[in-house]
């Protein structure tokens, strides 16, 4: 099954479990619009390169499109309709008035200098054109983009719009630098999030925060700052993996020390602050709370039998196949789905966006308590699923998103 392929079954499964009507079914299935770009950039060398940019929305009946732009060698059509699909039923999951979409261009960031990146965030922009805005498609950042990406989309995007909107559409993007019309708390909104997700398992289990060990795959910006938090709150962080390497310390890693060696060489690679050890070992190691935050399926059923924790929190969206999830729930090990603990970076993208549409600025307090205030609303919905459907804690998600996506089709109807 490929990555789409899952994501469609893993729909349709809880689709049947709340005998979701047929044509409401039909039309969550496929994506809206799928938007292709090729576009040309001149490199510093001179010579000039066609980049592919992808644009799937996949469903506005809650509101403008929403979701992340991705920079990665492996970014393809399928990937991105998956990720297109998952922000449609995120949004609905936790009350947004959004829907979902995703972008993409195959490339590796590494690759190219700043001033390439800039020409082609710009020229993607342009390529887009109309396709997004304010009220029709916002993106954000994702794997491989940041605050700067965004701020470049921003830019482009408002000095191509007519002179007396320009200063009207900075909510065409969020994740922007707080300089340029961000909000306080974005950067760190998905890790926090994480960890709000984690809290409300301690809660619902009765274990303290400060007892647990974890281990997080990915310290990027999603569990970069989760890590931080979470050892800030008393977790210890025993065990950290990437793209390049891997190293644990049973007394627990110094996060601060080890996110600044991450920010200078790009990786855990080389940490002197723990001993050093293979990719399959970030699996083997017993902990408490297993946090990926990398990309998808990365836990496959081969990891999923090395595994020894309690719990698994989806930071990464779809890092748990199938197969691996039906292994960890069957052996007891709980499966936080992405769609309810990653939700904190578009619970404050949208922050942001109100925050742009009204000219305001939230203290960092208001954003964490309101963001906060959300994601627990939405955790104690799906438990109050989970214990009326007898389901998985996946299921009970997917069952609170597509019925608020089948109410409001109830009450619209069908155009014309
Ligand atoms: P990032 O680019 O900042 O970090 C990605 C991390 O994954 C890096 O530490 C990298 O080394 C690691 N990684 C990449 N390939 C790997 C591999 N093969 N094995 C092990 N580690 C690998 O990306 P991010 O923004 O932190 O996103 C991480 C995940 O969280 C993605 O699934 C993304 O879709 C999801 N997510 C991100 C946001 C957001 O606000 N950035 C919001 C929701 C979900």
């Amino acid at each position: 099954m490929n990555i789409y392929e899952a994501a469609i079954a893993r729909f349709e499964h809880a689709a049947s479990i709340i005998s979701l009507p047929k044509d409401c079914r039909r039309i969550l299935a496929e994506p809206e619009n799928e938007i292709i770009v090729n576009f040309p950039v001149r490199l510093d060398s001179g010579s000039l390169k066609i980049f592919t940019g992808y644009r799937i929305q996949h469903n506005n009946i809650l509101g403008p499109y929403k979701g992340g732009l991705r920079f990665h060698p492996a970014v393809n059509l399928d990937e991105v309709r998956a990720l297109a699909a998952w922000m449609t039923f995120k949004t609905a999951l936790v009350g947004l008035p959004f829907g979902g979409a995703k972008g993409g261009i195959a490339l590796n960031p590494n690759d190219y200098s700043d001033l390439e990146i800039e020409r082609i965030v710009r020229r993607f922009t342009h390529a887009l054109g109309n396709n997004i805005g304010p009220e029709k498609d916002i993106p954000a950042p994702d794997v491989g983009t940041n605050s700067q990406t965004m701020d470049y989309i921003m830019d482009t995007y408002s000095n191509t719009s007519s002179p007396n909107s320009r200063h009207s559409v900075k909510g065409v993007v969020t994740g922007k630098s707080i300089e340029c019309g961000g909000s306080k708390g974005r950067d760190a909104a998905t890790g926090q999030g994480v960890l709000y997700s984690l809290r409300h398992w301690c809660g619902e289990n009765d274990i303290l925060l400060n007892s647990l060990s974890v281990g997080v795959q990915g310290l990027g910006n999603v569990g970069g700052h989760f890590a931080r938090l979470a050892a800030e709150q008393g977790c210890k962080i025993i065990i950290v993996g990437d793209h390049q390497g891997v190293v644990k310390n049973p007394e627990g890693l110094d996060v601060p020390k080890l996110l600044t060696w991450v920010k200078n060489t790009g990786s855990v690679l080389g940490f002197s602050g723990g001993d050093a050890l293979s990719a399959e070992d970030l699996f083997r190691e017993p902990v408490d709370v297993f946090v990926p935050a990398a990309l998808e399926n990365q836990i496959t059923i081969v990891r999923a039998k090395l595994m020894k924790c309690r719990v698994v929190i989806e930071a990464a969206n779809g890092p748990t196949t199938i197969e691996a999830e039906k292994y960890l729930t069957g052996v007891g090990v709980e499966v936080v789905p992405d769609i309810l603990a990653n939700s904190g970076g578009v619970i404050v993208s949208y922050f942001e966006w109100l925050q742009n549409k009204s000219g305001q600025a939230w203290s960092s307090k208001e954003v964490e308590l309101r963001l906060k205030d959300i994601i627990w609303e939405a955790h104690d919905r799906v438990t109050e699923q989970r214990r009326k459907l007898k389901c998985s804690f996946r299921d009970a998600a997917y069952a609170v998103a597509l019925l608020r996506l089948k109410d409001v089709y109830d009450r619209r109807g069908i155009f014309p």
